[in-house]
């Protein structure tokens, strides 16, 4: 990493409250291994090193705000892609374990060659659907945060993340802004998971200043046994 990169992490994390001095070479490491990895495999279309380290790095560190986390001891993060947030969050908080989850293979082996090249012990990364994870008794009710970025509206992210939360858990969905139509969706689909939205956060990504939101759902009861919809339904045919 440049030192330009490095200042731009610095300052990024900075306005969100964090401190990365111990793990600037661990995100410098991360760096390289998507760059190097993104020559020879499509997996991200941010190419340079500004870019990955606001809108990859900074911005999956951005899920922290309001300490959302805190307290978590096991987080799946549905449809990582390349790992993110997973990856960032891992390097963050080696006390929790994350489960970066996505369809596509080559990004998973991506995902678990990074962690392992990072000594990442706290992530063991899953190909699949989350679709098939919410009905398998390993995972379903299995974790205390789904975090997702980037992935799907709010009623299908309500569908594929609540039967993965313990009850008492939280969903908390990264996005660009929201209208209100696909929030009041989004608490509509909650509502028939079990769930309901809590904080609806509005923000300006560091440095750059790009609106995002942080949108937390609360497990608040039982998933109805016939969610998740078999693959692909609940995109199709979203819940509202
Ligand atoms: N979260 C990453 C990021 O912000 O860079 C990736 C975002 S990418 C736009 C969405 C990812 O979600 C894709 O890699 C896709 O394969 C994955 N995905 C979408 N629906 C999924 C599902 N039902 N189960 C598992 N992965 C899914």
């Amino acid at each position: 990493m440049t030192p330009e990169g490095e200042a731009l992490l610095r300052q990024g994390a900075a306005e969100l409250g964090l401190n990365v001095d111990t793990q600037v070479p661990a995100f410098a490491a991360l760096l390289d291994l998507l760059v190097e990895a993104n020559t020879r495999v499509n997996l991200t279309a941010l190419k340079t090193e500004p870019d990955i380290v606001l809108k990859h790095f900074v911005d999956s560190l951005s899920c922290l705000r309001g300490g959302h986390l805190d307290g978590a001891g096991r987080v799946i993060d549905l449809g990582t892609g390349a790992g993110f947030p997973a990856l960032p969050l891992a390097i963050m908080a080696p006390d929790t374990t994350f489960t970066p989850l996505d369809s596509i293979r080559k990004k998973i082996d991506f995902v678990r060659a990074a962690a392992a090249s990072l000594g990442l012990t706290n992530v063991t990364a899953q190909v699949g659907r989350a679709e098939t994870l919410g009905r398998d008794p390993d995972h379903r009710e299995g974790y205390d945060r789904v975090v997702c970025r980037a992935v799907a509206a709010l009623p299908i992210l309500a569908e594929l993340g609540l039967p993965l939360l313990k009850p008492g858990g939280r969903l908390v969905a990264q996005k660009g802004p929201i209208s209100e139509a696909e929030l009041q969706a989004g608490r509509q689909a909650a509502a028939e998971v079990g769930g309901r939205v809590t904080v609806v956060d509005a923000f300006t990504l560091p440095v750059l200043g790009d609106a995002r939101t942080l949108i937390v759902i609360e497990k608040t009861g039982p998933t109805p046994a016939k969610y998740p919809r078999r693959e692909g339904v609940p995109n199709q045919q979203p819940l509202f």
